[in-house]
């Protein structure tokens, strides 16, 4: 066990998670999967993709469902936004980890603290 985990106890951990789970609540819109930029060419014989030779860029978003890829195309003005909730989505994770991590060590801690606490009385 090193220094730092030394210095940490129970209400310390619980003060972060609960710090952690108001995050939560101030995230908003999401969506999971992640954007994956497609080249295509639309088929349009008067269009820059057939007349240039320059493929349009667009996005899909792929998300699995039990284990087998799906993919939704992401109309062009919808791009912006659903890179915020996919964005969103990462942080939500991230702090999902995060709280779940503290409270397992809260669970870790839980005998050990109240044995030290008996001790000092
Ligand atoms: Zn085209």
């Amino acid at each position: 066990m090193n220094k730092y985990k030394m210095n940490i106890n129970i209400a310390w951990l619980k003060r972060k998670r609960d710090g952690l789970t108001k995050q939560l609540a101030g995230i908003g819109p999401f969506v999971d999967g992640s954007m994956a930029k497609v080249k295509r060419r639309c088929g349009n014989r008067n269009c820059k993709c057939y007349l240039k030779d320059e493929k349009h860029e667009s996005y899909y978003l792929m998300y699995k469902v039990k284990g087998v890829t799906k993919a939704v195309y992401i109309p062009v003005d919808l791009e912006d936004e659903v890179r915020e909730w996919n964005d969103n989505y990462k942080r939500l994770k991230k702090i999902i980890a995060e709280i779940t991590r503290t409270n397992k060590e809260i669970i870790r801690r839980h005998v050990k603290e109240k044995r030290l606490k008996k001790g000092r009385k």
